[in-house]
């Protein structure tokens, strides 16, 4: 996504351990018209999967999601941080280790929120190692629901994870991936 890519280049700032902060559009300060061409364009790019709900980890995945889900017309569920978990059966987990906070943390979705009948699509802001996104799938499979494919607003090319679930037949789409990141500049993947 052109606009994308120009406005991380405007915007994004390269922090040590190749960390990419763009806190003043996506992160902290989240600019809404902006998120909603993004919206729109997940919903062009997944046109033709059959999406019943979209699911996402809390906290920066939530505006994203919500955005997107007003095109697709579907409820987001999120799964949330949990520093200790009373597993009670009513509740799906999955342990994630923090690429930003270099941890290890349990995510938990009530059952309600996620059957077998579901069609999920995951949205994030970055993918990373794949952590985040392999807990989610991990949940859609203990729920015994059908992944329809992961939407990432910013691919780090350069890390493993993107390539790790693409060849375990996964249908990740990107709408920038960043192929190498410096100091002196960020170079993109180009997409058709
Ligand atoms: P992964 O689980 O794929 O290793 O990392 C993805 C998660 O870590 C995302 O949900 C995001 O919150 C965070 N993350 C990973 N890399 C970056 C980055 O460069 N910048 C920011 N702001 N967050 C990142």
């Amino acid at each position: 996504m052109k606009a994308l890519e120009e406005r991380i280049l405007k915007d994004g700032q390269v922090r040590p351990g190749n960390i990419l902060k763009v806190d003043n559009f996506l992160n902290h300060q989240i600019d809404i018209q902006f998120m909603n061409e993004i919206g729109k364009e997940f919903k062009r790019v997944f046109a033709d999967k059959h999406v019943t709900k979209i699911m996402t980890i809390e906290a920066s995945g939530i505006a994203i999601a919500a955005i997107a889900a007003q095109y697709f017309e579907v409820p987001i569920v999120f799964a949330k941080k949990s520093q200790s978990i009373n597993l009670d059966g009513s509740l799906y987990s999955a342990k994630v280790p923090s690429f930003t906070h270099q941890t290890t943390y349990d995510v938990i979705l009530s059952k309600k929120f996620l059957s077998k009948d579901d069609h999920v699509l995951i949205l994030d802001d970055f993918l990373a190692n794949g952590c985040a996104a392999k807990g989610l799938i991990s949940i859609i499979e203990n729920a015994g629901a059908t992944l329809e494919g992961v939407g990432i607003v910013i691919e780090k090319g350069f890390q493993s994870g993107g390539k790790e679930l693409r060849d375990h037949g996964i249908d990740v789409r990107s709408l920038a991936i960043i192929e190498s990141m410096t100091d002196d500049g960020l170079v993109f993947r180009s997409q058709n």
